[in-house]
């Protein structure tokens, strides 16, 4: 059976590990943790980057530095994982769901202006598949309104939107390590802030309400509790499982984009005779390769790639049910119908992306689906 997802180890890992439970120090925020911050910050232009325990932990501190409150609305995709609309959930915020663009499940800018209202406090733009949304409006209208942006960048590692790193273009971003994404450390995360004056809060949320991280640096002789907060921040093992994945990057990245260049160049006649959607890369957006997906014609469509991959030992999956119609939010929506949204969470299928797929084998059974099904359509 050839997997969805298989995550992928470069070797090192449990060498990291090792010296990080030798080093004596496992605890967060040590010598790994630092390495890896300082990394990112570094090659990306993050102002601050602090790794946390998920992206769903680094979404609920964003949350907390937005300081949302019961009431506030907050602007984000219907089509998205949870999290992006958990973190503010549990702040009191009411949700405002933003329709998908008809060719692609990012957020359709040209209708956000009309979703903003005087209690509008953020925008969370998700940049899906790891391609940019076009921050340049999204920035526009953070201005013109003076809202907060959060980038739910948790599949966006190593993309970019006019040459500057996703995560660091709002004023915060969070990034995942999941075992799905592109570098992975099972569980983690990662908030990054960009504008300078959310950073010496975010360190304290970060350090269960207390000033340890000024402590440790020397600015103040004793910590104490200053603030809200929680234990966002991982532990070394986390980090050192991590660094051994940043040190491989480039290479996991090249990799990838040549298994979804390969996709793409041999699907795109196929998908073009099928009348089947492939992935679309606007001009002002990098491709990092996190997800190679199709839009099929229909719901019933979709089932049937899905079921005839199964049939030949391959793992395609479907995601996200719209959360404006999920049984947690549904009874709560009283905004208007998102066709867009829907519309992909009835039709798109993700193929298997993973470092060490085949993906010649994956190729040969697309291309035959219709030959042998077609009849059945
Ligand atoms: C994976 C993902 C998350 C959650 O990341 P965790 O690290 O598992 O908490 C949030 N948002 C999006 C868009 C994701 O793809």
């Amino acid at each position: 059976m050839i997997p969805f997802n298989k995550p992928y180890l470069t070797g090192k890992e449990t060498q990291y590990i090792e010296e990080a439970v030798k080093s004596g120090k496992i605890s967060g925020n040590g010598m790994f943790t630092q390495k890896c911050q300082a990394f990112f910050e570094q090659k990306y232009g993050f102002k601050k980057a602090l790794l946390t325990t998920s992206c769903t932990d680094a979404l609920e501190m964003c949350a907390i530095l937005a300081n949302i409150q019961p009431g506030d609305e907050v602007i984000i995709p219907s089509f998205t994982f949870v999290s992006t609309a958990l973190a503010f959930v549990r702040q009191g915020a009411k949700i405002v769901f933003a329709d998908s663009s008809p060719n692609h499940p990012n957020i359709d800018v040209s209708k956000l202006e009309a979703l903003i209202t005087p209690k509008t406090k953020a925008i969370v733009p998700v940049h899906y598949a790891g391609v940019a949304c076009d921050m340049d409006e999204i920035m526009r209208l953070s201005e013109k309104y003076n809202l907060i942006i959060i980038e739910d960048a948790a599949q966006a590692i190593d993309s970019y939107y006019k040459g500057k790193a996703l995560g660091s273009i709002g004023h915060m971003g969070a990034f995942s390590f999941h075992e799905t994404k592109n570098i992975i450390a099972g569980e983690g995360g990662m908030l990054t802030i960009n504008d300078a004056k959310f950073i010496p809060r975010a360190e304290i949320i970060w350090e269960k309400g207390t000033n340890r991280a000024a402590f440790f640096r020397g600015e103040i002789d004793k910590y104490t509790w200053v603030d809200t907060g929680s234990s966002f921040l991982p532990s070394e093992v986390i980090a050192a499982f991590l660094w051994a994945q940043i040190e491989k990057l480039e290479d996991i990245q090249k990799k990838r984009l040549q298994m979804w260049n390969c996709y793409y160049e041999n699907l795109k006649d196929w998908a073009k005779n099928n009348e089947i959607e492939l992935p679309e890369i606007p001009d002002f957006a990098s491709n990092n390769s996190h997800m190679f997906y199709l839009v099929c014609p229909s719901e019933v469509h979709r089932s049937r790639l899905i079921r005839y991959l199964k049939d030949n030992n391959i793992l395609a999956i479907f995601h996200y049910q719209s959360l404006h119609s999920s049984p947690y939010y549904s009874n709560k929506y009283d905004g208007s119908l998102l066709p867009n949204a829907d519309s992909f969470s009835e039709k798109l299928v993700r193929l298997p992306m993973f470092y060490e797929l085949d993906v010649e084998k994956v190729i040969s059974a697309i291309l035959l689906f219709h030959d042998k099904v077609a009849d059945s359509l």
